[in-house]
């Protein structure tokens, strides 16, 4: 089922690689992830890759890349007028503008939260997401109950998530694509107006950007 979506899809192996082949995060493995560990594990024994080079780059995704570069984006948008115009211009240029450790390679564009429009993302279809900025994708970002609910019951999925939303906020959906994928520019906290940079960064959360979160002064994280 899952290689079926991919392929109708037209994924990328960029962006999809690494769930396959760590399938823990799914609550089975499924027929995809078994083919790519099957073959994950002649490639390994024939010499073409080095296990330790993949570790690496799942490690680079989980940790360094993260939300953090996502986060960096947003605070900027934050405090720099001119950066936020670039960013809802062109996301994918603007983010690697700041240079980061894997450059932006799809079309990123950055969805900006007001008050009368919540932006909220989604892949309808499978998984894509934009991991440059985000890092690795939540297992329920992946799942089936996502992906249907968050188009048909978008309020509920909020709720779900604690969100509650003004009653004259429109939520806006994005369906992310192989080629497309959204990051969503929250709305700056009240409270935050004499933070730096790198506070402002720590609560956003990666929640925040795709949708199901809003930035809480408090809880920084
Ligand atoms: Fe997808």
């Amino acid at each position: 089922m899952a290689a079926e979506d991919d392929r109708k899809h037209g994924h990328d192996d960029k962006g999809h690689g690494h769930d396959h082949q760590h399938g823990h995060e799914h609550s089975e493995l499924s027929d995809i992830a078994l083919r790519v560990r099957a073959l994950e594990t002649i490639l390994t024994e024939k010499g073409y890759v080095e296990p330790a080079a993949l570790d690496l780059l799942v490690e680079a995704y989980e940790t360094k890349i993260g939300p953090k570069n996502g986060a960096r984006l947003v605070a900027r948008a934050w405090i720099d007028p001119d950066f936020k115009a670039a960013l809802l211009d062109d996301a994918t240029k603007a983010a690697n503008a700041l240079g980061h450790v894997s450059p932006v390679g799809s079309h990123l564009i950055a969805v900006e939260n007001t008050p009368k429009t919540h932006n909220l993302i989604v892949c309808t279809l499978c998984s894509c997401y934009p991991w440059e900025v985000l890092g690795l994708p939540p297992v329920w970002y992946k799942s089936a109950p996502y992906r249907s609910r968050a188009v048909i019951d978008p309020k509920g999925v909020l709720g779900d998530f604690g969100v509650t939303l003004p009653p004259e906020t429109e939520i806006r959906i994005w369906d992310s694509t192989a080629e497309t994928r959204f990051i969503v520019l929250p709305m700056r906290p009240p409270g935050t107006e004499n933070w730096s940079e790198e506070r402002l960064a720590e609560i956003v959360t990666r929640d925040c950007m795709i949708g199901t979160g809003l930035p809480q002064p408090k809880a920084g994280r």
